[in-house]
């Protein structure tokens, strides 16, 4: 699950990390409220950024400087606006803008292929992290978390120096900790930092002091653990997700879309899989993998079998029903109720065996759905009606 960066610098702070202050404002005329404050409080410029779930935001428009509240209120409103890589800006985050001396990256990784987390830095910073690997590798300092003691402050000094950043020492060391830390805490797979700043401040007399600040944060959290962590959820954004995905996820239902025309609906994994493979070797593509789970009721078949005929490349429907603790006579009532409520009829095959079979067939026979004894044969008959409707 991916973050805005507005919550993503809340878990930073909570873990003592140095990110300018902010608001978050959904209109213009809360930008500019917002903008009075922080040019009140002594900020020279506020900063402006859209609030999106995707990178490269400073490139496409979506983070401007202002000097005063009007001019925060249009550029809040130019912002508000606009589409980024298809996702309409619905927030944008308000800030006293800093005064930049030096970007730099930083991020704590979850990296799979050495099973650990790394941190991984950049004197090259505030650019996309993609294009520096691809043209100069050697511009990236990996150090890897040690798996139990954590990520220790003297890698943190190693980091330190590596990036050029021996002159703050001790901020940057207390960043690079800090963001495993974070990392831990929330079971997160990336904190990202990009631009991790060195700032300019100037004091009220008139001193001038530089320091590190976190400009920007990415972080993406492990799914599989967020209910070890119960207020994260309420982080979630409704555009992190395809409607697919939400529709699925809330039905509690393990779907994925594929590339196919055969939509699948099966009860198990390992069920689902050999679905698939039977679909291929009877000649079609499966459209999609979906385990309803075990002792699935009406309710949560007729979801299912929405979330299939929702893909418009599915022109045929194979069930394939294993009744364990799942009730065949529940199977087949979900599809026959789906049945009524659906708009776009597309020829179905039915096989359900196991438990209440009997009592399933003798409903799906009265509901006149077509139906199959074995799996090879369902597979076949899927596969049959699917080329008959393309051709
Ligand atoms: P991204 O493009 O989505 O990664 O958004 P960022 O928050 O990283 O902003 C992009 C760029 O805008 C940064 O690399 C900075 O160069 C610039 N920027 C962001 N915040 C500030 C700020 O407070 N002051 C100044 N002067 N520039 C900023
Ligand atoms: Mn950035």
């Amino acid at each position: 699950m991916k973050i805005q960066e507005a919550d993503a610098k809340s878990l930073l702070v909570a873990q003592g990390l140095p990110v300018p202050p902010w608001a978050v404002a959904h209109t213009p005329a809360e930008a500019r409220a917002a903008a009075e404050r922080f040019l009140g409080g002594g900020a020279g410029k506020v900063v402006v950024k859209a609030q999106v779930l995707v990178g490269g935001r400073g490139k496409a428009g979506g983070v401007k400087l202002a000097g005063s509240p009007d001019e925060a209120e249009r550029v809040a409103a130019e912002i508000l606006a606009l589409e980024i890589k298809g996702i309409p800006v619905r927030k944008v985050l308000v800030g006293p803008a800093a005064d930049i001396v030096k970007e730099f990256y930083l991020a704590a990784v979850l990296d799979r292929a050495s099973k650990r987390v790394i941190v991984m830095g950049s004197a090259e910073g505030g650019v996309e992290i993609e294009a520096v690997a691809a043209e100069r590798p050697e511009a990236i300092v990996t150090i890897p978390a040690h798996p139990i003691a954590g990520f220790l402050p003297y890698k943190g000094r190693q980091m330190a120096f590596r990036l050029g950043l021996g002159a703050h020492l001790k901020e940057a060391v207390a960043i690079a900790t800090g963001l495993v830390r974070t990392m831990t805490a929330n079971d997160a797979d990336l904190v990202e930092i990009n631009p991790l700043a060195i700032v300019r401040e100037i004091a009220e007399d008139g001193t001038v002091a530089e320091r590190l600040q976190c400009l920007d944060a990415k972080i993406t959290l492990d799914d599989s653990a967020l209910e070890r962590h119960p207020g994260l959820e309420a982080l979630r954004d409704p555009d992190d997700e395809d409607p697919a995905d939400r529709a699925a996820r809330e039905a509690g239902l393990t779907f994925i879309k594929l590339d196919g025309t055969i939509g699948c609906m099966v009860n198990g994994a390992g069920l689902a899989m050999t679905t698939m493979d039977l679909v291929k070797r009877a000649g079609g593509e499966p459209a999609n993998f979906l385990d309803i789970g075990g002792g699935a009721r009406a309710d949560k078949v007729a979801a299912a079998m929405r979330l299939i005929l929702a893909d418009p490349k599915v022109d045929a429907i194979l069930v394939n029903i294993f009744g364990g603790i799942t009730r065949g006579d529940e199977v087949a009532r979900g599809l026959i109720e789906a049945r009524e409520q659906q708009e776009r009829d597309v020829p179905m095959v039915v096989r359900i065996v196991g438990t209440n079979a009997a009592e399933a067939a003798v409903l799906l026979r009265e509901a006149q759905f077509h139906t199959a004894e074995t799996l090879d044969d369902a597979a076949a008959q899927a596969v049959a009606a699917s080329k008959g409707a393309v051709a």
